[in-house]
């Protein structure tokens, strides 16, 4: 279930922490999400404590895998083009948000110095010459920090929403980012 999944996460994110009360009580703060026992019984036992982004959603749901097409029954009646801006946009928040909410806590060096290459290299190669431009003077004037996982997640999701505020959309709240890209909704509206 989504709790046991936050659960385990804040388990993996602490148990090297002397600090294991504190860094708990300000993820909590910064999720906004005030209740999460360890251990609440799952609804798929078989699901306990998986990584959403390590598996293939078809291999779980593989009882129903008869009634979806293959991909390539798929890539035949819908062409596989390439991207145009709002896809490539999309595409690419998802996998930067989702890189940030599996990032650590508290990161290694060799980490650290990992994800700060990468978003530096991202914003110079993503091409989408205006947003690139626009990302990398960004990135000057708040770098990225990539010391501590929490701060890169609100980081990431306040870059975000000032491109969301430039394009008129609305405003995400960060406090919810973690579920968005990493536990899912209270709602259970995304277990599976
Ligand atoms: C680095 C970068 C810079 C960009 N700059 C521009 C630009 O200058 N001009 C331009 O036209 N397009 C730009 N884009 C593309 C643009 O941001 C959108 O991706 C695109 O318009 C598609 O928008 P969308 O409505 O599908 O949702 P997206 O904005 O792509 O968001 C996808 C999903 O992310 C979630 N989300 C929304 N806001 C946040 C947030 N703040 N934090 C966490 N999750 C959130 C929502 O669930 C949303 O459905 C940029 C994309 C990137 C990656």
């Amino acid at each position: 279930s989504r709790q046991s999944r936050r659960a385990r996460y804040e388990f993996e994110n602490s148990a090297d922490d002397a600090d294991q009360g504190a860094a708990s009580s300000s993820a909590t703060a910064a999720t906004g999400d005030s209740q999460k026992p360890p251990g609440a019984a799952g609804r798929n036992p078989l699901l306990e404590g998986v990584c959403r982004a390590c598996i293939d959603i078809n291999d779980v749901l593989a009882g129903r895998r008869k009634l979806q097409k293959t991909s390539t029954e798929q890539a035949k009646s819908t062409p596989e083009c390439p991207l145009d801006q709002v896809s490539l946009g999309r595409k690419s928040w998802s996998v930067l948000h989702t890189l940030a909410a599996y990032y650590p806590d508290k990161p290694t060096a060799r980490q650290s110095a990992d994800m700060d290459a990468f978003l530096r290299s991202f914003s110079r190669l993503f091409p989408c010459p205006h947003c690139s431009e626009e990302f990398q003077a960004n990135i000057a004037k708040s770098p990225p920090p990539v010391r501590d996982g929490r701060a890169l997640n609100r980081w990431l999701c306040d870059q975000h929403n000032l491109v969301n505020e430039r394009l008129g959309k609305p405003k995400f709240d960060c406090g919810k980012v973690l579920d968005r890209w990493r536990y899912g909704w209270p709602d259970g509206s995304c277990d599976y």
